[in-house]
């Protein structure tokens, strides 16, 4: 069981020491009994072959105007030896099956960006959540779990989030960021629209996300769950 990062892990929760003894064998488990991950390792073992993306939250100015964007935020901080640079990362993460989450991590001093990605990466883990997938399309109507099987909204501070079922070969038809996270969580075809203030990716992010919790707390009949063959999960 496990990969060289858990190898020497000692667990301190229980949920992790259960893990390590073969008593929860697998993340499906830890859901349904909707038990909190406190350490990562616990998701490197039950869900290993995890990707991540960054989402470029940085900007500097590009050399022929406008805004270059790029992965981690630098923000300056007037101390007494001087000005202190803080770095922020914000990655998605998933097994293209199933599971998803997103994670930010700030740090300071030599090798901040580094270990900001790190940190973002570990929380993205902590964050993962079941995917539920299916095919909600009237075009489509083939009862596979390449979209989702209905309409969702999500929030998060002034952003709002729509996602729609999109028929095979649509593609996603969202933004580049959005799109790493659904292709994190393994949808192949939706329609999405944002509405609210854009630019800011974090709650662009946490609002697509909160959709996705949303969408997990939907009461959904098994006659409807059989029709747009949905799945929740599936590692
Ligand atoms: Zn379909």
């Amino acid at each position: 069981m496990g990969n060289e990062q858990t190898k020497d892990w000692v667990p301190q929760t229980k949920l992790g020491k259960d893990v390590v003894d073969g008593k929860v064998g697998s993340i499906e488990e830890i859901f349904k009994e909707g038990k909190k991950i406190m350490e990562p390792e616990i998701v490197d073992i039950l869900l290993p072959g995890l990707d991540h993306e960054l989402i470029l939250i940085g900007g500097s100015p590009g050399k022929g105007g406008g805004i270059r964007r790029t992965p981690a935020k630098r923000t300056a901080k007037m101390h007494k030896s001087g000005r202190k640079y803080k770095m922020t990362a914000f990655a998605v993460i998933g097994n293209k099956n199933g599971y998803a989450g997103f994670g930010k991590g700030q740090a300071t001093g030599s090798g901040a960006f580094r270990t900001a990605i790190q940190k973002s990466i570990k929380n993205s883990k902590l964050n993962i959540i079941p995917i539920r997938r299916g095919c909600g399309s009237w075009e489509c109507e083939c009862a596979s779990p390449h979209s989702i099987p209905m309409e969702i909204e999500g929030k998060s501070g002034s952003v709002r989030f729509k996602l729609k079922p999109a028929p095979r070969g649509a593609g996603l038809v969202v933004s580049d960021e959005v799109k790493k996270f659904l292709e994190l969580a393994g949808i192949k075809d939706c329609w999405g629209k944002t509405f609210g203030e854009t630019r800011t990716r974090v709650n662009l992010i946490k609002a697509v996300y909160n959709a996705f919790q949303n969408l997990n707390r939907i009461k959904m009949k098994e006659k409807f769950k059989e029709k747009t063959g949905t799945k929740i999960g599936e590692a």
